[in-house]
């Protein structure tokens, strides 16, 4: 999958990651719609973002 730019893991499930959702925080973006966070699950660097569209 991916490696960790800061500490080296090999992040190849999506249990090693981290997802932080923004949307419901930042109220920027519309319900259809959530911005998150790709963040390393060993030492929380941030590794990606994207949208995903709501269920
Ligand atoms: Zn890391």
């Amino acid at each position: 999958m991916v490696h960790c730019p800061e500490c080296d893991a090999t992040l190849a499930e999506q249990s090693d990651v981290e997802f932080v959702d923004l949307g419901a925080e930042t109220g920027f973006f519309k319900a259809s719609k959530r911005f998150y966070i790709v963040g390393c699950g060993e030492c929380g660097a941030a590794i990606g973002s994207g949208v995903a569209g709501a269920r």
